[in-house]
């Protein structure tokens, strides 16, 4: 079949037309042939039994019956009316039922003639009834091709009252099988079809709308999902190898003074292995001619920070400038003190800018920089002002990345001739798996050890009745002379009541630890930054032992002595949420503790999320839980990454298929990177295809 017969607007299919058309436009995306075959049903119903009405039972499973309407009213009800049908068969009668879409159905049913219905029935007294059957004349069912398992399509209200329902979705499919005679081209080589025991494309097409049997359908749903995995591993890995041929870097090529002095002398601990091995991937990225583009992901307190200034260093030693971006003006302003500490000793120079810089403060730096005398600057999204010019940035390290769009990013990018090696890092772990399909394009570099000495945190759950005792608790570690967080939930939607729930419970603490013995901090979003500033101070000097605090703490803050963190509310917390805010203590050597706080009333996904908190510290178990919870859509990152668009697979469901597809997705590239050999030819046609007519790849930055 000729492909660009798949491009044919839908209007043209028979049965369609120019209504039909709109509304399948409008309701299912549907505007092409192409976009009705990749209209994959979500699931199937056995239509292989029929169902007599005298049999019928009180159940709600799905039914099929063979009988006919002898009579039809329209019956007068509180609201509106309802159309009932009287149905028979040779056991008995009952009723079918429409609320909606009524003119259309009483316009169209024919009286005593064979319909097989279908649908879950109510009862009522001794009377079944069927809401909104599906129908179709028996002897259209008849001529039908003969299908085992009825596909159920994604549909939507507004079709179905304009009577496009599923039937006669699976009605225009067949049309448009018998249009193309169901000869679709193949996109996968013979090579894989013939190791992957893969049937081919129009058979699978065929059989995932049309199966015949479990086992039919099952290849069918392999094959599509494997195909579309494979396709969106080869975006991203091709990506990522054109990046490394076609995007020139600075090649930073010597190890130089700074770097070897700081590594010799200067560092504060002994790095741990994972570090090492991090440091060793940047440094052979850095020292290519490709612009690196690599995340760093490790667990809150796995010690990025110094992966980065090392990184940092070996661009000063090369002649370049770098810069760390942050998502808040604390954490930045965290990393500017911690960063100056670590380089004090050196002659790098290091400077920050956020918002709340003043004007005249700016300047010399905005002049440093472009001299540049500055080595280093730290700062906020401040960094972006079209003010901001560098010298010759070579390295941009962005903190926290998901809280940055791609557009941010890329805006960074632009502030230089070349673009500068980039440095991605992130405590939210991102599943394994989902880091494939989203930062696919990316290198990927893990911290999966903490450093020594460290003691595991203990997590409990208590509820609110037995706050007595965790105020007990909470007295005893202050005279240990331990620091304490106490966090509120705070979030959009209810923002006026979390924020007195916030104020609330920072009086009832106050009462119960009274000044001057105790000193409490308290940082909401709705200060002014200097005062949030000053209050975190306070608290990082250790003038205060407990701070009150919504969430704006969750990223990123240091203070080692901290070793309770109590999280109020933490049903209404999500995972990775509770794991961030846990990580902010057993930053010491003392033990540490996290208590999570909530009312007895909780839903089960609250109680999964409370027992997997309590269960495990390791940042992976707990985003693979997340996501199981959640699925992907809410993950940061997926909404732009394509993984959403996905027609047929499921990122998490299908996660073996898509570590097959990435496997052999990378191996085809590594061995034929520009799909030249013949063998190969039709996997570079389909991703032409690909490329062509869908765009929703072009989120990749
Ligand atoms: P994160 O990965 O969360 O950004 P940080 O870089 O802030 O972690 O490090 C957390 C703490 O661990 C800091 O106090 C840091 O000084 C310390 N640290 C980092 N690496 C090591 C190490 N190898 N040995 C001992 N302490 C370390
Ligand atoms: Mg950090």
């Amino acid at each position: 079949m000729n492909p660009t017969m798949l491009q044919t607007p839908i209007a043209y299919l028979k049965g369609v037309g120019p209504n039909r058309a709109d509304s399948l436009k409008s309701e299912l995306g549907i505007h092409v042939y192409q976009d009705l075959l990749n209209l994959f049903p979500h699931r199937y119903i056995d239509k292989t039994q029929y169902y007599k009405i005298g049999q019928l039972q009180k159940s709600n499973a799905d039914v099929q019956i063979i009988g006919k309407i002898v009579h039809i009213k329209t019956v007068e009800q509180k609201k509106g009316t309802r159309l009932v049908a009287r149905f028979q068969d040779d056991t008995g009668d009952m009723e079918l039922v429409w609320f909606r879409g009524q003119k259309w159905i009483r316009e169209n049913l024919k009286l005593n003639i064979p319909y097989v219905i279908f649908g879950k029935c109510n009862v009522f007294n001794t009377t079944f009834s069927m809401p909104h059957p599906e129908m179709e004349l028996l002897s259209e069912h008849e001529k039908g091709l003969k299908v085992h398992m009825q596909p159920v399509y994604p549909s939507t209200e507004k079709l179905s009252n304009k009577g496009v329902t599923n039937r006669v979705i699976g009605k225009l499919l067949q049309q448009l099988f018998v249009e193309t005679k169901g000869k679709f081209s193949e996109t996968l080589s013979d090579g894989l079809l013939h190791e992957l025991k893969l049937i081919s494309r129009s058979e699978a097409l065929y059989s995932i709308h049309f199966p015949k049997t479990q086992e039919l359908l099952a290849k069918a749903q392999f094959r599509l999902k494997f195909e579309e995995l494979f396709y969106l591993q080869m975006q991203l890995i091709a990506k990522n190898m054109l990046h490394k041929q076609k995007i020139k870097g600075f090649p930073f090529d010597q190890v130089g003074e700074g770097f070897n002095d700081f590594y010799a002398n200067k560092l504060p601990f002994e790095l741990t292995n994972a570090q090492k091995r991090v440091i060793k991937e940047i440094r052979s990225d850095l020292g290519s001619n490709a612009q690196m583009n690599r995340l760093l992901q490790g667990d809150v307190g796995s010690g990025k920070t110094i992966v980065a200034v090392m990184a940092m260093l070996l661009a000063i030693d090369n002649g370049f400038q770098a810069c760390l971006m942050a998502p808040t003006e604390i954490l930045a302003t965290q990393h500017y003190q911690g960063i100056s500490d670590l380089l004090k000793d050196t002659s790098v120079s290091c400077a920050l800018l956020t918002g709340s810089v003043k004007k005249s403060a700016r300047k010399p730096i905005h002049e440093q920089l472009e001299n540049g005398e500055l080595n280093i600057l730290i700062g906020t999204h401040a960094l972006l002002e079209d003010k901001v010019k560098f010298k010759n940035l070579g390295l941009a390290i962005i903190d926290e990345q998901h809280r940055f769009g791609v557009a941010q990013r890329s805006k960074l990018w632009h502030k230089n001739e070349y673009p500068p090696h980039i440095l991605v890092m992130t405590a939210t772990p991102i599943p394994r798996t989902l880091a494939m399909s989203l930062y696919g394009d990316l290198d990927i570099s893990v911290i999966d050890e903490l450093p020594p000495g460290r003691k595991p945190i203990k997590t409990v759950h208590r509820f609110d009745s037995n706050r007595l005792k965790v105020f007990r608790f909470i007295r005893d570690e202050i005279k240990k002379g331990r620091q304490i967080y106490i966090v509120y939930p705070l979030i959009q939607e209810s923002e006026a009541l979390d924020y007195k729930d916030l104020m609330d419970g920072y009086e009832s603490i106050a009462r119960d630890f009274p000044p001057p013995e105790f000193q409490i901090s308290i940082v909401h979003g709705q200060m002014k930054p200097a005062d949030k500033e000053y209050e975190m101070q306070r608290f990082v000097k250790g003038e205060t032992q407990i701070m009150v605090a919504t969430t704006v703490i969750e990223v990123g803050v240091n203070v080692p002595n901290a070793s309770v963190m109590i999280i109020e509310s933490a049903e209404r917390f999500g995972l990775s949420q509770l794991h961030q805010l846990r990580g902010r203590v057993g930053r010491g050597a003392d033990q540490s503790f996290c208590i999570l706080m909530t009312g007895h009333k909780l839903s089960a996904e609250s109680k999964t999320r409370l027992e997997t908190m309590v269960r495990t510290n390791d940042g992976f178990e707990i985003a693979e839980v997340d996501l199981k919870l959640r699925g992907p859509g809410d993950i940061m990152g997926t909404q732009q990454s394509g993984i959403l668009n996905l027609k047929i697979a499921d990122i998490v469901k299908d996660n073996d298929i898509l570590k097959t597809a990435r496997f052999y997705a990378m191996r085809l590239l590594k061995d034929d990177p520009s799909l030249e050999k013949p063998e190969n030819l039709i996997i570079r046609h389909s991703y032409a295809q690909l490329v062509k007519y869908k765009n929703i790849w072009n989120y990749i930055s």
